[in-house]
């Protein structure tokens, strides 16, 4: 298949293009920026800013069987949960999700992909900390806690009406914390299992780390190749979505935080402080998942830590 991955030097892309590479596909990525955690090999890759509509109509030039839109301004926390960010944060990832439908119309494109989040659901659903509701049909009356998650929400009815009108083809994941290796670790958009890790890795042998809150706060995460698969999965599936692609091991950032530590062999203090955490509790809910698919993920959370550790210990090793 000829597959184009839009942030495909992005955490996910990067992954994804290898597994498309990996798969015979003639794979063309494209990112604002040049690689920089996994060399790009095995496809062409095109540089350039999706918010403008002349590049975007340069860069889907022909046929293509499947898009995957994953490029966003995306980050943790630490980046989106501040308020900081936001004005930018909504303005590019709507810019490019415009452009990238309206450019699909114009040619004959087999299935495009958008990767929605978790973000997308209602705050008040989620103050709970044992007991969150995500399940797919809870998103409305719409309340997400975060600008990033109103546009998610904004663009996952954007595709919808393009299916509708337009006649596109269309699939929606609603991705719940990815982590893995080459990943955001330490330019200040990283998630928490990144950002966890890399103090875990810092830090001495009896020393301390800080953790943002009071640990208690839950949420799942997803090894990146359960991602993938849940991706392909839906994407050559004929259910549309929107549909969680997440873990449904809930787990409180203390306890996550507890299996890096016992990771590194380390002895290390927990100290808690004030910092943007997001909702109170967060896990996904995969009953939707199974019953369309006939697959949800099922990886246990320390099997992808371990990897995910080793992989971060090597960059603070080396910078
Ligand atoms: P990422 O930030 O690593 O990748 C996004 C990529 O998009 C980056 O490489 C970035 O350079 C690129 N990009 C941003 N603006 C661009 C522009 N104007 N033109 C071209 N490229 C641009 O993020 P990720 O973790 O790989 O996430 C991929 C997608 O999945 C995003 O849409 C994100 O919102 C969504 N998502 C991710 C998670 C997660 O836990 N990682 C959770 C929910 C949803």
């Amino acid at each position: 298949m000829r597959i184009l991955v839009c942030g495909a030097t992005g955490f996910i892309g990067c992954h994804l293009t290898r597994r498309l590479v990996a798969e015979g596909h003639d794979v063309r990525g494209v990112d604002l920026l040049p690689p920089r955690y996994m060399e790009a090999s095995g496809f062409e890759l095109v540089t350039g800013d999706l918010r403008d509509p002349a590049f975007v109509a340069d860069v889907v030039d022909g046929p293509f069987d499947e898009i995957y839109q994953l490029a966003a301004d995306m980050g943790g926390a630490g980046y989106l949960f501040t308020g900081e960010n936001d004005a930018t944060v909504m303005f590019s990832s709507a810019m490019i999700n415009q452009n990238m439908l309206r450019a699909a119309c114009e040619r004959d494109i087999g299935r495009i992909f958008y990767s929605s989040s978790a973000c997308i659901y209602p705050v008040e659903n989620q103050l709970e900390p044992d007991n969150p509701n995500c399940a797919e049909d809870s998103a409305y009356p719409a309340n997400p806690d975060s600008e990033y998650g109103w546009e998610k929400l904004f663009s996952e009815r954007l595709y919808m009406a393009f299916a509708r009108n337009e006649g596109l083809t269309v699939r929606i994941a609603r991705f719940h914390n990815i982590f893995g290796p080459h990943c955001a670790w330490n330019d200040g958009k990283e998630k928490a299992p990144a950002a966890l890790a890399r103090k875990v890795a810092e830090a001495a042998d009896g020393g301390e780390i800080e953790i943002w809150g009071d640990g208690l706060q839950t949420r799942s995460f997803l090894y990146v190749d359960q991602c993938l698969e849940g991706t392909l999965r839906l994407m050559r599936s004929d259910w549309a979505g929107p549909v969680n692609i997440g873990s449904d091991e809930m787990v409180s950032i203390d306890r996550l935080v507890d299996m890096l530590i016992g990771i590194s062999g380390k002895r290390i203090a927990k100290r808690y402080v004030e910092g943007p955490q997001g909702v109170r509790g967060r896990n996904s809910d995969n009953r939707l998942i199974r019953e369309k698919l006939g697959w949800s993920p099922s990886q246990p959370l320390i099997d992808g830590l371990r990897p995910t550790y080793a992989w971060i210990s090597e960059q603070v090793s080396a910078a």
